[in-house]
């Protein structure tokens, strides 16, 4: 063994001792090694979108500052996190004269797209994820209660039931998720985004009723989805129920059910009282156990955004189905176009737990923004990519939507309609949840005006931002803000775009000037006209009077008897009138952009520091023709 020693590196020999001779010899070496020419190292720039200068210099193995030279060099001042695009990454690998490869496979910006191959060995069973589907009062809902309320967790949890869109239950010791919204739409909807939520699907067919047109839209829609279906012959309590007759109907649409030698399992049960449900579900059980529905636990959570909205206290909170891997509370993560750390975590019971398995459905607070339902998540190790990646998709949504063409807005589409024209509409919809944007979308497009064609290119929750402003240009669309704002910045934005935004607050409302528009009998005369708005900065309560907020005008100006509109989180969670404007003790009849003021509102005192007023007055409207 001693024969080895000296091939071990001379100066460990004399470090033993520690003199001083010793350390000047490593001295003079770390000198003598800084004044060799550098040897710079050649490899490649291998880029994937989203990239920051602080990553390219890891791949380089080169240092950030000569990253960020070279791109002062190309005219470009970067700091280490920001985001280098693929052109310029090109251009940087010309200045450091090294190779620009592009690595597809991880361009996260797209993860969509990034297919994970699991070990099999890693996969184990994850309960299956079930859609209830079916014609209009074949009893759906009653269904999907029925099947919630004989949870008996229910009470040990302590629980009161949340509705976050999908809920668990467990039979024979195994678990299967009901999604809860049942309905096409949203099916169809999130399947064209290439979210494969479902894994059963479940049609509810009434046998007093039979097959109906939206009983023969299910069928096609589970079909072009791939998903097994059983089918639950309901209402077989009722004395006219004919079950039978369902079935022969269901048979020549192609579904045969198991007992008349076909491969559709067929349930008879009353949702009402609760008779066959627990055969559906042993059935929903068996199927999953042909189809082995498998995920992998360990590793970061992918899955669907089902429902989301900005919520008062949470913010934007969003009901994820985890499709596979576990999410855990803190985890950092990238959902559409927006990013989080995950900071409460609830399940459908409205318990806080800290981790959700595959085919769970949670909902979490802690994201930036309010994602879209179907949008897919990924969670991420580093905060910073996530937020960097998230931003690089928002920016490419941006892009897309840069195209712009002409942008109508609804006085045009009215001057085109009744010059004869036949021009389409497009409508974009911001509402304050995603179920008033899905019953505001289902209504508008029952709208049928002859030649016109109305489409909703995107209905979504939250308030109007400039990226909305920006898809409506580019689709040549109008947005629809219900009980939604678009606050002063965005709003003139949207002017320099010639994006129309219309605000709404009352369903019908809009579905009248929608129809009038369309057939050209638009005559809007008033219109309520934003004319400032105002920051609440402290709020005192006098008894009596009421709730006084304590105001600095940011911008333009609040008029006497003006209305207001109470903002909080983006959403207007009142309208009303003002009822006092006061500036120090002495009623005013306007107080600027700039100046503080005091704030009473007729009959609404809820009123919270950090909240904003949106003030209007009613003014007639001209045609800027
Ligand atoms: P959905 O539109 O498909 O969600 O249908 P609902 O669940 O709202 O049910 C429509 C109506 O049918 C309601 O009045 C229910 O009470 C009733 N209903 C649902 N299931 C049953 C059942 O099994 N038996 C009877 N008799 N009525 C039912």
């Amino acid at each position: 063994m001693s024969n080895n020693k000296p091939n071990k590196p001379q100066y460990n020999n004399n470090n033993k001792f520690g003199n001083k001779n010793n350390q000047n010899n490593k001295f003079n070496n770390f000198k003598n090694n800084n004044q060799k020419p550098v040897v710079q190292s050649k490899l490649p720039l291998v880029y994937v979108e989203g990239m920051t200068a602080l990553d390219i210099a890891e791949v380089t193995k080169r240092p950030v500052n000569e990253i960020i030279k070279s791109l002062m060099m190309l005219g470009i001042m970067a700091n280490q996190t920001q985001s280098i695009d693929r052109d310029t990454a090109e251009l940087l690998a010309g200045e450091l004269k090294i190779e620009f490869k592009l690595d597809e496979t991880k361009d996260y910006t797209n993860f969509e797209k990034i297919e994970i191959v699991d070990d099999p060995k890693d996969l184990e069973y994850r309960p299956p994820v079930v859609t209830i589907m079916g014609h209009v009062d074949h009893g759906k809902t009653t269904l999907l209660d029925t099947i919630r309320n004989s949870r008996v967790v229910l009470s040990e949890a302590g629980g009161i039931t949340q509705a976050i869109g999908a809920y668990s239950v467990e039979r024979n010791g195994k678990k299967i998720t009901f999604i809860d919204t049942p309905g096409h739409a949203a099916f169809t909807e999130m399947r064209a985004r290439g979210a494969k939520i479902t894994d059963i699907v479940v049609l509810v067919v009434a046998a007093d009723d039979g097959v109906m047109p939206q009983t023969r839209e299910a069928i096609d829609h589970a079909k072009a989805s791939n998903c097994p279906l059983i089918v639950a012959i309901n209402k077989i309590d009722k004395h006219n129920a004919n079950p039978d007759r369902a079935k022969q109907e269901l048979t020549e649409l192609g579904l045969l059910p198991e007992e008349w030698g076909g491969t559709v399992p067929f349930v008879p049960i009353s949702a009402l009282r609760g008779t066959g449900v627990d055969l559906l579900l042993d059935t929903i059980q068996l199927v999953a156990e042909v189809e082995e529905y498998k995920a992998n636990p360990n590793r970061e959570a992918t899955g669907y955004v089902i429902e989301s909205k900005l919520d008062k206290a949470n913010g934007p909170t969003a009901t994820l189905l985890v499709k596979s891997g576990t999410l855990h509370v803190s985890d950092v993560l990238v959902v559409g176009n927006t990013w989080g750390k995950v900071r409460t975590m609830k399940n459908d019971l409205g318990k806080q737990i800290r981790s959700a398995l595959p085919s769970d459905a949670v909902s979490i607070s802690g994201l930036a923004e309010v994602p879209q339902a179907g949008d897919q998540f990924l969670v991420f190790k580093d905060e910073r990519q996530a937020r960097t990646i998230a931003e690089a998709r928002a920016l490419k949504a941006k892009n897309q939507s840069q195209n712009a063409s002409k942008v109508m807005s609804l006085d045009e589409l009215f001057n085109q309609a009744k010059a004869g024209d036949i021009p389409s509409l497009n409508l974009m919809i911001k509402a304050d949840t995603s179920g008033s944007a899905e019953a505001m979308k289902g209504s508008l497009e029952k709208i049928n005006v002859e030649g016109i064609k109305l489409s909703v290119i995107r209905s979504s929750v939250g308030p109007v931002t400039e990226t909305d402003v920006l898809l409506a240009q580019a689709s040549n669309a109008i947005i629809i803000a219900f009980n939604v704002v678009a606050l002063s910045n965005v709003k003139d934005f949207a002017k320099t775009k010639g994006v129309d935004i219309r605000s709404y607050n009352i369903i019908y409302k809009l579905l009248e000037d929608i129809e009038a528009a369309m057939k050209g009998m638009l005559s809007p005369v008033y219109e309520d006209r934003v004319c400032g708005q105002a920051e609440v900065r402290e709020v005192y309560k006098v008894s009596k009077l009421g709730t006084i907020a304590g105001s600095y005008v940011t911008d333009g100006v609040v008029k006497r008897g003006c209305m207001v509109d109470v903002i909080r989180d983006g959403i207007i969670i009142y309208s009303g009138k003002l009822s006092s404007l006061k500036r120090f003790k002495d009623d005013a009849k306007e107080v600027k952009a700039g100046f503080d003021c005091g704030i009473m509102i007729e009959k609404y005192n809820d009123i919270k520091v950090g909240d904003t007023f949106q003030f209007s007055v009613t003014e007639e409207v001209t045609n800027e023709e």
